[in-house]
């Protein structure tokens, strides 16, 4: 076993925590890395792989959501705003990058002009200080920015900012953050049972041993697991969540998108067309789902889904393009929503019979209010007087290419975009990365090298190939994920 996971079951067994964190995904890091921060002693447990639900399967954004304006939810995007600008300054600035959106108004489309300028005025309104406030552009300036955009019927385009990241990089850096503050966080490792103290039963996946953790409080942040980790408190725990599917497509990217594409697709929907580490994401569907979130696939009629939609507003030729890779995520919804598209995306609180404090529902780009919200509720049993509410930077937050200029200062053998690429992804960490392994490629049109692997190994705790290729980088994802690539990081990691 490796050391860092013999030495982490060893915490779990034999040390008392405030708080046992159940699920590595955005919530459950971001509660983590809070409490740790606070000074509590901290422990997370993580079934399969950080981030291997639906935080590695969002659509990548950290924005208000202008579409949640027409639901009438004023509160979630003022706060989800407010997080565009605290996460790309602050916290994650490396990781969170602004990003121009197109909107295209088409004739006979579900909007006319008149109620695209009122959001855009009011997302503006919402958005308090940012630079760059929305507005309306004539057809000929949203296709200089959307070069494939279909010019046909358009009549105008919104234009208005918000940023993206990438989801999976971004749960691994506050858990890093969390670990860094003292936080014993361990994958591969499942929660399956609870008694009351609570003591909680977990299972290390490898070997199948489990040991008994005893805590003040269990933090139950396991998304669309939410009512089978409540189960296990009390069996007879009934479903408190809807959940539902969403599916993206990876297409290679064709042309120069200077800007994203949000395109309504009816009153209720929009899909994305997201330019995104050099390929197009496009997505997402919202459609019930009631199987076991474990075996989410995106399917061929979700592909043809997909395209039609992004048809509405892009060039067939643009979507004809090779789709590189396939994803799809389940979103917790509060409540039994019968229209899940229409269902509010706000987070929900609950108590169990033996104390644990569920937390289900939200949006990536407010886990830090969420986290800030679950820590408020548990106040009393931690005698917390006093939570500091202001953000805080992560491990490695910097200006890209600050970061980037000052590795090559400190490093002049690396090639510039190489220094580009790892600041990006590590901020001022780069300098560990690169100092972690060789700067050698990892094969044909991967221009990660083999620093990250061993980095990921063994300081990001990737224990197969594909924690490396889907949630350390963005290879797979991408779909550059060749039968070469893998084998090579198999050695990698066996090294
Ligand atoms: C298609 C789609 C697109 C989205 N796009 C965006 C977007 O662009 N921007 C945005 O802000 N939000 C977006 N969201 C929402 C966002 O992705 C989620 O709110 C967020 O990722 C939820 O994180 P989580 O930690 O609650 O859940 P998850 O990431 O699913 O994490 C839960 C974890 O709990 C673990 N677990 C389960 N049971 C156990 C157990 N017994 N023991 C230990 N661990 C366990 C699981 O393995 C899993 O890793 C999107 C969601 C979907 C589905």
């Amino acid at each position: 076993m490796d050391d860092w996971r013999a030495i982490g079951f060893e915490r779990l067994a034999t040390e008392r925590f405030d708080v046992l964190v159940v699920g590595g995904g955005i919530i459950g890091a971001g509660v983590a890395e809070l409490a740790a921060r606070h000074g509590f002693k901290v422990a997370l447990v993580e079934r399969d792989d950080f981030a291997s639900g639906t935080s590695s399967a969002s659509s990548k954004l950290v924005h208000g959501g202008l579409r949640y304006l027409r639901m009438g939810e004023f509160g979630l995007v003022r706060a989800a705003l407010g997080e565009v600008r605290v996460l790309g300054e602050i916290v994650a600035p490396h990781l969170v990058r602004r990003l121009r959106f197109v909107l295209p108004v088409y004739r006979g489309g579900p909007y006319g002009r008149i109620p695209i300028r009122g959001a855009l005025w009011s997302y503006a309104g919402l958005t308090g200080a940012i630079s760059e406030r929305g507005r309306l552009i004539a057809p000929a300036a949203a296709v200089a920015l959307v070069p494939p955009l279909r010019r046909e019927g358009l009549r105008v385009a919104g234009l208005y900012p918000d940023a993206q990241t990438d989801d999976a990089r971004l749960c691994i850096t506050i858990l890093r953050g969390a670990a860094d503050e003292g936080a014993v966080v361990l994958n591969r490792a499942e929660l399956i049972g609870l008694e009351p103290g609570p003591v909680a039963v977990v299972r290390d996946a490898g070997d199948g041993a489990t040991v008994e953790v005893a805590a003040r409080v269990v933090v139950n942040a396991s998304g669309p697991w939410v009512d089978e980790v409540r189960r296990l408190e009390d069996g007879s725990a009934g479903t408190s969540v809807t959940l539902s599917k969403g599916a993206h497509i990876v297409l290679e990217q064709l042309g120069d998108w200077g800007a994203a594409l949000t395109i309504p697709v009816d009153r209720a929907r929009v899909a994305f067309a997201v330019p995104w580490q050099g390929v197009l994401l496009l997505g997402t569907t919202d459609a019930p789902f009631d199987g076991d979130a474990r075996n989410v696939r995106a399917t061929d009629a979700d592909e043809r889904q997909i395209l039609d939609e992004v048809g509405l507003a892009v060039d067939r030729d643009a979507l004809a393009a090779p789709v590189r890779a396939r994803f799809a995520g389940v979103r917790v919804l509060p409540g039994g929503t019968s229209e899940t598209a229409r269902a509010p995306r706000e987070t929900m609180l609950s108590r169990g019979r033996l104390g644990m404090l569920s937390v289900a529902g939200g949006k990536l780009t407010t886990y830090r209010r969420i986290a800030l919200a679950v820590l408020h509720a548990l106040r009393s049993e931690l005698e917390l007087h006093r939570i500091d509410r202001r953000p805080h930077p992560l491990p490695g937050a910097a200006d890209p290419d600050l970061a980037a200029a000052a590795l090559l200062r400190r490093r002049p053998e690396l090639e510039a975009q190489l220094a580009t690429q790892l600041a990006s992804a590590y901020g001022t960490l780069a300098d560990e990365v690169a100092a972690a392994g060789p700067p050698e490629p990892l094969g044909d049109g991967v221009t990660e090298v083999a620093a990250q692997v061993l980095y990921a190994r063994d300081r990001e705790w990737a224990l197969t190939v594909d924690d490396v290729l889907r949630r350390r980088t963005t290879i797979a994802l991408t779909g550059r994920d060749s039968d070469a690539v893998r084998a090579r990081v198999e050695a990698l990691l066996a090294s």
